[in-house]
């Protein structure tokens, strides 16, 4: 039967089919709910490429109150521990919901869950399904819920490209799909569009992670916060592959450990060495390799031939690489990973646009501040889904206006990678940031197929000009320590635009920011 996707306005429609869009969509459930995938669902998306897992206190020896701690420290002073609370507490009972979903987490022999540890948590706490194939048994299990589910609509092939708005508020979505574009009449949006690693030459996300969320929201007039805060992951496996191998820090949490070419351990003198923080983690690597070294993983003396069952993705991997870890040592280099920053939400996942919500990747809840703590992402997004979806249904529908469906391009970020990976990369300064301000201002300004991605990389730009100080995944060389009093950014679109004209205009103006 062949069905007319604007027939299905006036429900929420939901952009993204990753975990946040399809928790948000089986907890609007018996809700009719449409969902727009630009991919087949659980392609193309981040959460179907998780390995470690989640963080979850599940542990004899954990509580909710050590995992805030940890999620408060690695944040480094800017996590909102009004928002971070409420998500670390609801953690244990997100993953007995995954469970219920039918998600096959790993278990001890006595059928307790297996907890990993991953860097900066002070407990096992990692929750892991697949060995390192989190990501794909949780997706697996989701669609499989979803498809199932007769009021929800999953269109897929369908790309969001703006959102309609009508006396300051949400009326619909154009998007496009294999017959052109089409307008979908509703008051209620949920962006769950994942992160924005296609902005860079060396990510681990999927290449059309390019922030497309973000662009969205901001040519709504969205508000978005933290955007500087981009944490990049000290281990990808290092070759010509692009979106690059995650060797998960479950490697290391399992006692691999960083070398040389000489064999020298480089981190031996950090507190907490391989297992310290993933942007001192990053930074030491990079400079090392700034530094003409090459960086290696050793796993072969902690886990040498079970290293392939423990670790089955990743080992595969390997192989294809025409690298046997348990003989060889594995060549790494840090990638873009993850984005803090996103559309500012509350605990609801409500954005500053009445009919605009936000979850995942692409929301800025305040629970990561300026650097993730490992395997909280998946949490986060599990966990806001229920709430997202709670705000969302007790949120009266609106009639609102069928209307022309223009065309816009679909986004590409290859000209914009060469700006950001260097000015917006692991080491910036003021001087790189505002070359790549004034080179993304006119990129942005059009309607191209650069536009947006440009928009978005104009966005963290002025965010990170603005944060004069060095804090958690966000390093400047020209302002190397941190600022005391420091709080989270709030970035518009008109903001960095009107920021990014100045600057073109007025090459000194940095200090003034
Ligand atoms: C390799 C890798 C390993 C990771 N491991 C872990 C881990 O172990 N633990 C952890 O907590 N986190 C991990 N992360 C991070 C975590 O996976 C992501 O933060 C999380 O999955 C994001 O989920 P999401 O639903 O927000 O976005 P995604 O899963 O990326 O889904 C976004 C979806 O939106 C769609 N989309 C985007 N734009 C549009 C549009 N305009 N129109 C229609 N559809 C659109 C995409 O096609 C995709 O389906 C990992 C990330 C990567 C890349």
């Amino acid at each position: 039967m062949s069905m007319d996707v604007r027939d299905l306005g006036g429900r929420p429609v939901i952009i993204g089919g990753g975990i946040a869009g399809l928790m948000t969509a089986l907890h609007l459930a018996p809700e009719p709910v449409l969902l727009l995938s630009r991919s087949p669902l659980g392609a193309d998306s981040s959460s179907a490429w998780a390995q470690g897992g989640l963080a979850a206190s599940l542990g004899d020896d954990d509580d909710p109150a050590l995992h805030l701690a940890d999620t408060l420290a690695a944040g480094d002073g800017l996590c909102d521990a009004q928002a971070a609370g409420p998500i670390v507490y609801g953690a244990p009972a997100a993953i007995e919901y995954l469970a219920c979903l039918g998600v096959r987490f790993d278990r001890t022999p006595t059928g307790a869950l297996r907890l990993g540890l991953e860097a900066a948590h002070s407990r096992r706490r990692i929750v892991h399904a697949g060995g390192d194939g989190s990501g794909r048994e949780i997706m697996r299990a989701l669609v499989a819920a979803m498809r199932s589910m007769p009021t929800i609509e999953v269109v897929e092939g369908f790309e969001a490209r703006r959102l309609a708005m009508e006396g300051g508020r949400i009326a619909g979505v154009v998007a496009s799909g294999p017959t052109g574009p089409v307008f979908v009449a509703t008051a209620r949006v949920v962006l769950a569009t994942g992160g924005i690693g296609g902005l860079f030459h060396d990510s681990t996300n999927p290449l059309g992670s390019c922030g497309q969320g973000l662009a969205l929201a901001a040519h709504a007039g969205a508000v978005l916060a933290d955007m500087e805060f981009i944490q990049f992951h000290p281990t990808a496996l290092d070759g010509s592959n692009r979106p690059m191998t995650l060797i998960s820090e479950a490697v290391r949490g399992e006692g691999a450990v960083i070398v040389d070419e000489t064999g020298r351990r480089f981190l031996d003198g950090v507190p907490g060495a391989e297992l310290a923080p993933r942007d001192i983690v990053a930074r030491a690597v990079w400079k090392h390799l700034a530094d003409g070294h090459r960086v290696f993983l050793d796993v072969r003396e902690k886990q040498g031939a079970t290293f392939g069952r423990q670790f089955p993705t990743i080992a595969s991997a390997c192989g294809r690489a025409g690298i046997d870890p348990t003989c060889d040592l594995i060549p790494i280099r840090p990638a873009q990973h993850y984005h803090m920053g996103g559309v500012a939400v509350d605990l609801g996942g409500r954005t500053s646009v009445p009919g605009l919500w936000a979850c995942g990747e692409v929301a800025s809840t305040g629970l990561h501040g300026a650097n993730r703590l490992a395997s909280n992402s998946l949490t986060e997004a599990v966990v806001c889904a229920r709430w997202v979806a709670e705000s969302v249904a007790g949120t009266p529908a609106r009639r609102t206006k069928p209307a022309f469906a223009e065309d816009y391009p679909s986004p590409d970020p290859l000209s914009v990678r060469p700006f950001s990976s260097r000015a917006l990369g692991i080491v910036r300064d003021g001087e790189g940031l505002q070359a790549a301000a004034r080179a993304l201002l006119p990129l942005a300004e059009g309607t191209h197929a650069v536009s947006d991605p440009a928009a978005v990389g104009l966005m963290i730009a002025i965010a990170v000009l603005q944060r004069q100080e060095s804090r958690g995944a966000h390093y400047r060389t020209d302002f190397p320590h941190q600022a005391p009093d420091a709080r989270r950014s709030k970035i518009t679109l008109d903001d960095a635009l009107g920021a990014a004209r100045e600057l073109a205009n007025s090459p000194a103006l940095e200090r003034a920011m």
